[in-house]
């Protein structure tokens, strides 16, 4: 439980060691010409470090998940991302003159890849907020309705829009006058941008290159839930462990090929070569899932969770098993794995 609530500040804590590297940086050869300035630096500055860390989140290290769970680590991202609006409207407010300058369209005097990374990263908040998320409106029915009938795959290709922001931020750096000569600030910008960016770029390109399932077993047990059997096309099966769950995305079917989290309901000892989900309809994506036909190409990325840990396995206790509805599927993989 401590464990928890430390790894809670896990993500916090490397945008705080971010931020403090570079007001090192910043303050060695530089003395803000007043207060105004120095909170426009420092709240600039802290923006840009939330936002490389939403990206690390965006990555899903594994290490971490597994340890604070995949639902916890969507909420840190949530939390931080509202920190946004707050540092960015003092960032570009100071005295106004920057909002003043965004509403009368006037980029002379400020940097226009500032304010490129600026719009970007309103519509990324909008649509994390109002859409891809439900932590922040989750207590008004109005604003639940609006993010269940959006178009949600829409809303992910223009969060990804937090690329280009990061991207126009870092060379807006560049054209601040007073960092110009800062070689240490320019040089953290660069290496953490760089750093952070080849990470997402690494596991995009490990995510296209994930072997291929095909379909092999479609079932309908009941009329909203599919059974799949999905067995590898060449090679291997994953290795994962009993009620881990994977990332499905349906890359040749009719389905959109959106990524969804599902738990295995097969065993990894009781189903040597295949893998198992058990889906229920529930809104836009698995209300198509009667168009997947036998054949049809999936790619699986994890496994995550960590539902069924290490010391519970090894040990020779007596367990309980507690599930409602569709979250029956990972105690059925922990069965089928305790039986085989
Ligand atoms: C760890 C985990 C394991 C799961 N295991 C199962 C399972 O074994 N069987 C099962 O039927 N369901 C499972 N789910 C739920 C399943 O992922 C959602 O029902 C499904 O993604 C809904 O998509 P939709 O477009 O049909 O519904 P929508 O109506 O668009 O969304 C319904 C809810 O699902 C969330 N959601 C939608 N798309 C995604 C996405 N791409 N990634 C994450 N969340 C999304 C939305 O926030 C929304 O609150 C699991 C979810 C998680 C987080």
């Amino acid at each position: 439980m401590k464990n928890r609530v430390l790894l809670r500040w896990f993500f916090p804590g490397i945008t705080i060691l971010m931020f403090v590297s570079f007001l090192i940086a910043l303050l060695q050869d530089y003395i803000p010409p007043n207060i105004y300035e120095l909170m426009s630096n420092v709240t600039g500055t802290l923006s840009f470090c939330i936002m490389l860390t939403l990206v690390i989140i965006s990555i899903r290290p594994k290490a971490i998940e597994r340890r604070l769970g995949l639902t916890e680590m969507y909420e840190v991202h949530a939390w931080m991302a509202m920190a946004l609006p707050v540092t960015l409207l003092i960032h570009v407010g100071i005295r106004w003159s920057g909002l003043k300058n965004v509403t009368t369209l006037n980029l002379s005097n400020t940097s226009i890849l500032g304010y490129i990374g600026l719009i970007a990263l309103v519509v990324v908040m909008l649509t994390g907020i109002f859409v891809l998320s439900d932590t922040i409106i989750k207590q008004s029915k109005k604003l639940m309705q609006f993010k269940d009938n959006a178009n949600r795959n829409m809303h992910l290709w223009l969060h990804r829009l937090a690329i280009v922001s990061v991207i126009a931020i870092h060379f807006h750096v560049y054209q601040v006058s007073y960092l110009t000569e800062n070689i240490p600030y320019r040089f953290l910008t660069t290496f953490y941008t760089v750093t952070i960016l080849g990470w997402y770029l690494l596991y995009k390109i490990r995510i296209a290159q994930l072997p291929k399932y095909k379909v092999t077993r479609i079932n309908k047990p009941s009329p909203r839930i599919h059974e799949i059997e999905l067995k590898p096309i060449d090679g291997q099966r994953m290795n994962y462990h009993a009620g881990q769950f994977g990332f499905f995305r349906f890359i040749d079917s009719q389905v959109s090929s959106e990524a969804h989290p599902f738990s295995f309901s097969s065993a990894p000892t009781y189903h040597q070569d295949s893998i198992i989900v058990m889906i229920q309809e529930d809104g836009d994506f698995t209300e198509t899932l009667d168009q997947v036909t036998i054949g049809d190409k999936v790619t699986i990325e994890g496994p995550y969770g960590d539902f069924y840990p290490e010391e519970v396995r090894q040990s020779n206790q007596p367990m309980v098993l507690l599930s409602g509805g569709i979250g029956v599927t990972p105690n059925l993989s922990v069965l089928r794995e305790e039986i085989a």
